[in-house]
């Protein structure tokens, strides 16, 4: 097998350079563990941000995958296969809505959303066709496509890459008078993180969510979860809006819907909503084939019968209360619900970072100074106590 430097070096060589990745090369995984070419482990705690809540290699995903190549693994949408409606009801019955629509990607699927709020705002709300209006946060993180980016803040997100699709608007994450100061007669939608994963791990301020989907009932404003990181289970809920005890009127899923073995992701959301759509209006390839159908209908089985909701709760209280442990007054922050945590530094945490792979620990910081652990769900309590016995010595003055 290639060693680490020769495969980082081919990598470097032939690839873009879109990232900047930490010089850890993936040769196998199993649940939490990873290993690099020279057989050396690692605690794997960033999980695909949260694509890997199942943890590597989970047996019975990869069994429902293998089972699956021997069926049937294309049909594309001009033909029906067997499991894509039953994927979409039990996303359905998940959520308690009564249509979905399967993409691939997260980006997509936020795509796909903004595509249902535009054409909902047309169709449904009144609104005249170009003047629809979506309101997003500050400090957003929806993925890379051009309309993505166009809502982006990020200067690094946007240089280079206009003209930009007009139609958005930013107001804080977290301010409700902005919000509501921003919306109008031409509002469609307004789109929120639960918690803002890229930023930082950023919670709203508690009832926040609550009383923006409120608000925005109240003007006839379809309000957009992205749960693409937060959703099934890494929150200690099934969805982070749960947390709030109330019900968004579109989901957008993606990353742990695929079980981290198919790229696979929905949106989700009522028939008065999703029914805006009609055949030629938006598609996909690949968006729900048989082969991601399998896997994500397993991982969703497994996320119920296992109740991994009650696990990232359960582990995630214990790690976030060791970690506050850790004394170094550098540490300005911990932060973080269910297994979605966020270590924030008053200075620079690469150098952290760096002890922490070099005693093999896995995670990267997000915006400089702040550290995202995000391990598989499946982490057991005396792997935390292990891992925590490297952070704490990396974390140390
Ligand atoms: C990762 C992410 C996306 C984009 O998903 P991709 O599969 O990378 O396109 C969108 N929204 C949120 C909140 C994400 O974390």
């Amino acid at each position: 097998m290639a060693s680490s430097k020769q495969v980082i070096d081919q990598t470097e060589k032939f690839s873009a350079h879109n990232y900047k990745p930490k010089e850890v090369v993936f040769a196998s995984g199993d649940g939490v563990i990873v290993k690099n070419p020279e057989g050396e482990k690692f605690f794997d705690m960033l999980s695909a941000y949260s694509a890997l809540n199942f943890g590597h290699k989970h047996p019975e995903l990869i069994q429902a995958a293998k089972d699956q190549l021997d069926n049937v693994t294309l049909s594309s949408r001009a033909f029906y296969n067997n499991l894509l409606g039953e994927f979409l009801e039990k996303l359905c019955s998940m959520t308690g809505k009564t249509k979905a629509l399967p993409m691939n990607t997260g980006a997509e699927a936020v795509e796909t959303a903004l595509k249902t709020a535009r054409r909902w705002g047309n169709f449904v709300k009144g609104v005249e066709d170009g003047k629809q209006e979506i309101i997003v946060c500050s400090d957003n993180f929806h993925g890379r496509t051009l309309a993505i980016i166009s809502m982006s803040t990020d200067p690094v997100a946007r240089k280079g890459f206009g003209p930009f699709l007009p139609g958005f608007k930013v107001v804080e994450y977290g301010n409700l008078a902005e919000l509501e100061a921003a919306i109008n007669e031409n509002t469609v939608a307004f789109l929120m993180e639960p918690i803002q994963g890229e930023a930082g791990v950023k919670c709203p301020p508690a009832g926040f969510m609550k009383k923006a989907y409120e608000l925005c009932k109240s003007k006839n404003v379809l309000f957009i979860a992205d749960e693409v990181q937060t959703g099934f289970a890494r929150t200690g809920d099934m969805f982070a809006v749960q947390h709030e005890g109330f019900e968004p009127d579109i989901y957008i899923f993606g990353k742990a819907l695929g079980g981290g073995v198919m790229p696979i992701s929905a949106v989700v959301a009522n028939e008065d909503i999703l029914g805006v759509f009609t055949p030629g209006s938006h598609g996909s390839t690949f968006g729900g084939n048989p082969l991601a159908c399998a896997v994500a209908l397993k991982a969703m089985e497994i996320l119920q019968r296992d109740n991994y909701p009650q696990m990232a709760k359960e582990k995630g209280e214990y790690f976030m209360s060791k970690l506050r442990e850790i004394k170094n007054p550098k540490i300005v922050d911990v932060r973080g619900r269910g297994l979605l945590i966020g270590v924030e530094f008053n200075c620079d945490a690469a150098p952290y970072v760096k002890k922490l792979i070099a005693g093999g620990v896995l995670a990267k910081e997000t915006h400089e100074t702040t550290i995202r652990f995000a391990p598989p769900v499946v982490i057991t309590k005396e792997q935390i106590d292990e891992a925590i016995e490297v952070i704490k010595k990396a974390f140390a003055e």
